[in-house]
């Protein structure tokens, strides 16, 4: 008997049943009294009123969409005012604003890596990457996780184009990069240093100008930083932030840039606003790592086997992926919204838990995570 198209299909899905790996969305609910640590919305910008005025007052002026791609109707006054002010804050030459924090990472690595390059990926770093990795014409060589000398290796017997491509905070762990050490290995090497800085920015360097500002790579000839909008800024998209050489290379090779319709208006504004008011209170960035810390503190206290936060994410271990969605699910139950990791998302195959220590979090609010945390652990 002939099987139908997709029957392979429920084979899979019937795999990540027994695995324990079935996910599936659920609509979050406008208004809640859940404490959210899962999100990623770390200086608790996304529903301020200057944001979400931002957001407003750009649909209503330049329309729901952007119309088309950037190299069309897309581009705005707007995009061109978030890209000064974000490459100025950061202390780039050079900005390019892009639909998503993905499609920035697609478009720095693919647009840097031509044929007969060599990419040298840390074994941790971040999906879009990863795929970015996958997509280039180089070829890439995927390096131990934080091993500057495993890349120096990597680095070393190749020719030509050459680039280092790294999260500065990993996504799940919250651990950072080896920067200094990298930037300097791929200045021994001539390659240039791609730094995905989603969870940097807001967070690390002085009042939140981001992981490279903190090691003392903002503005370097060789140093690109890819950003997402959708964290710290309250918003959505993405940017690359580079030499203005670098951003004009992506202007007219990076296909993620140009064939795909411009940031919507709304969120070039909500970020804007949202980083004009990081501008005004640069306090905001301190209090998210100080809150990272504490919250660590509380959970090794209690004899949790966290991982030392080195920006926003505070990561808890679960003894198996089935416990991890348990717990959450508990958690969810006791009024606390944690992020939940398991495999594939996590390729060392240990589930855990994700919080996300936010800058408008009081101690109050800590110790009752702290105590929703014990008293549902597994
Ligand atoms: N890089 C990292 C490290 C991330 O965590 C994320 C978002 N999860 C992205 C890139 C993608 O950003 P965006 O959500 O804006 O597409």
């Amino acid at each position: 008997m002939t099987s139908a198209p997709f029957d392979w299909i429920d084979e899979q899905a019937r795999a990540r049943e027994r695995a324990g790996l079935v996910r599936g969305l659920r609509p979050r609910p406008a208004e809640t009294t859940l404490l959210d640590l899962a999100g990623n919305d770390y200086l608790g910008l996304t529903r301020h009123p200057e944001v979400t005025a931002g957001a407003a007052a750009a649909a209503r002026r330049w329309g729901g969409g952007a119309t088309g791609s950037r190299l069309v109707t897309g581009s705005t006054e707007l995009h061109a005012e978030l890209e000064r002010e974000l490459a100025a804050f950061c202390g780039f030459e050079s900005a390019l604003v892009l639909s998503s924090g993905y499609a920035a990472n697609l478009a720095a690595v693919t647009a840097l890596a031509p044929h007969g390059s060599l990419i040298v990926s840390d074994a941790g770093n971040h999906a879009s990457l990863i795929d970015g990795c996958r997509l280039a014409r180089g070829t890439t060589q995927v390096v131990p996780h934080a091993d500057p000398a495993a890349a120096r290796k990597a680095l070393g017997t190749h020719e030509g184009p050459a680039i280092a491509v790294t999260d500065s905070v990993f996504s799940v762990d919250g651990d950072a990069a080896p920067l200094a050490e990298l930037a300097a290995v791929c200045r021994e090497s001539g390659a240039g240093l791609v730094l995905d800085d989603a969870h940097g920015l807001g967070v690390l360097g002085a009042g939140g100008r981001g992981a490279a500002h903190a090691a003392g790579l903002a503005g370097a000839p060789d140093t690109v930083v890819t950003v997402t909008l959708s964290k710290s800024l309250g918003s959505q998209g993405g940017a690359v932030l580079g030499p203005a050489r670098v951003i004009d290379h992506l202007v007219n090779t990076a296909r993620t840039f140009i064939f795909d319709t411009g940031l919507a208006p709304a969120s070039a504004g909500a970020a804007l606003a949202a980083l004009r008011l990081l501008c005004r209170e640069p306090e905001r960035a301190a209090r998210a790592r100080e809150v990272a810390t504490r919250l660590y503190e509380l959970l090794v206290g209690e004899g949790f086997s966290a991982v030392r936060p080195d920006a926003a994410v505070v990561s808890v271990r679960a003894p198996s992926p089935g416990a991890a969605v348990h717990w959450a699910a508990d958690c969810r139950s006791a009024g606390l919204a944690v992020g939940c990791f398991r495999p594939p998302s996590v390729p060392d195959g240990v589930s855990r838990l994700r919080l996300t220590a936010r800058a408008d979090l009081s101690d109050t609010q800590l110790a009752e995570v702290v105590a929703v945390i014990s008293r549902t652990a597994p």
